[in-house]
């Protein structure tokens, strides 16, 4: 199957690697092709239609374009308000999994979100499928901690009428069970956290950013909390992206694959 990523920057990206050993596990034949869009994203997805991709991952700055590009949203995607994952039909068809993944991620590491209070630092698209996922899990409690707040009031507003009972709020850092990083924040040579000092730990954090440890999780680590980085939140959005271009796993047989390709990427 002819796959693809499209993104700006993708030359960091983990996902030709992720995909490569997919094939291996599956038995399958797996093309997959990162291609940095500098131009519209329509121009990028006729190209890519005209290789004979069945569809493609979309990463930033793209997951807003796509979702507006797509003819034929998810629900899934429609929730959540961005699209990370597109299937090549006789129309576009926009699909989000990173909250699924997100969900699949938590649970893969043992990390309850039920009836806990998480505070998530961003407000964009991560930061929504985050939200979603605690929400979906049983949240007791989501706030959002962003630099520009009117998007997080803005997030917090819409993601409480799909989830009424988990408390959604937006302002300024405060203490919580779990922290999610989905802000760009540590990632590349960037050592900011977005967790400012002198809260008190919580008893997990999720670090959206992959392949280093970044102050935001060396904080919470040496606070005593446990930590994950986004590497398996990473690789479960791709195995549902494979699910919605192919055809779905059992969820034992998921996360079966999911514990390899962890093992292999980290
Ligand atoms: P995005 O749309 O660019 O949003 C970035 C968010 O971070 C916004 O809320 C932005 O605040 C905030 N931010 C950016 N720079 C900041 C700074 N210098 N100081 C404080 N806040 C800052 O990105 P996204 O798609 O939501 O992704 C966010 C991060 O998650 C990225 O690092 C991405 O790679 C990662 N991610 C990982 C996975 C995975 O599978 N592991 C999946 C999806 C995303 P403003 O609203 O003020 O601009």
């Amino acid at each position: 199957m002819k796959l693809g990523l499209f993104g700006r920057p993708v030359s960091h990206s983990s996902s030709p690697k992720l995909f490569a050993a997919l094939g291996r596990i599956l038995n399958r034949k797996i093309e997959y092709e990162a291609v940095r869009v500098d131009g519209p994203l329509s121009a990028a997805v006729e190209a890519a239609r005209a290789k004979g991709w069945r569809g493609a991952s979309v990463t930033i700055p793209f997951k807003l374009e796509a979702a507006d590009l797509a003819g034929g949203l998810t629900s899934q995607a429609r929730a959540v308000g961005a699209v990370n994952v597109l299937r090549f039909e006789s129309k576009l068809v926009g699909h989000n999994t990173d909250a699924d993944g997100l969900a699949d991620a938590l649970r893969g590491a043992g990390i309850a979100v039920k009836d806990r209070v998480v505070m998530i630092f961003g407000a964009r698209g991560a930061a929504a499928a985050a939200g979603w996922a605690c929400g979906k899990e049983g949240a007791r409690a989501v706030r959002f901690v962003n630099r520009t707040a009117p998007t997080a009031r803005r997030l917090a507003r819409a993601l409480a009428k799909s989830f009424p009972k988990t408390r959604y709020s937006a302002g300024a850092a405060a203490n919580a069970d779990v922290w999610i990083n989905a802000t760009p924040l540590g990632q590349g040579d960037n050592d900011e956290s977005p967790a400012p000092a002198g809260l008190k730990a919580p008893r997990a954090a999720v670090d959206l950013v992959y392949g280093k440890v970044t102050p935001f999780q060396r904080r919470a680590s040496e606070a005593g909390a446990k930590v994950i980085d986004g590497t398996a939140m990473l690789v479960h959005q791709a195995l549902r992206a494979w699910e919605f271009w192919d055809k779905p796993l059992t969820p034992a047989r998921r996360a079966e694959i999911a514990e390899e390709l962890i093992e292999e990427l980290s």
